[in-house]
């Protein structure tokens, strides 16, 4: 995955260098080590903003709304009320299974279900986007 680094992390990298070269400068002792200490802190600072930035991305590329470039996305039956008592609401999607078929709302094609062939019967899903019941069956 490409990744660019933020302003954030830029700033605190530049801060970093910016310390190591004045503490070669500084001429005593204590001060050398006041901007080594200080360059650590950027530093560290840094790689938490490097953090925040990689889980900001993990988290933005959750697959909340259904890709039409996913090759095994397929939309539910909607139906008017539930047969069966029991209705699960999604999203978050119910995964059943990871990486494998992903199943859309009948009626917005939001993902609600991500499961295996032959896994799932009976189930009455709720889209919480549109409040349309989709029966699940896999
Ligand atoms: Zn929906």
């Amino acid at each position: 995955m490409l990744r660019r680094k933020s302003v954030a992390v830029d700033f605190c990298l530049n801060r970093a260098a910016e310390c190591e070269k004045l503490g070669e400068l500084a001429p005593d002792r204590t001060t050398k080590t006041r901007y080594r200490k200080l360059s650590a802190n950027w530093l560290r600072l840094a790689r938490s903003a490097s953090f925040t930035d990689r889980l900001e991305a993990h988290l933005s590329a959750e697959p909340w709304i259904a890709s039409p470039f996913h090759s095994k996305a397929r939309k539910l039956k909607v139906i008017e009320s539930p047969r069966t008592g029991h209705v699960i609401d999604a999203p978050p999607p119910i995964v059943a299974s990871d990486q494998s078929n992903h199943y859309l709302c009948g009626h917005c094609g939001t993902l609600l279900v991500i499961a295996d062939d032959d896994q799932l019967h009976g189930l009455v899903v709720r889209c919480r986007e549109c409040g349309s019941y989709n029966a699940v069956d896999t």
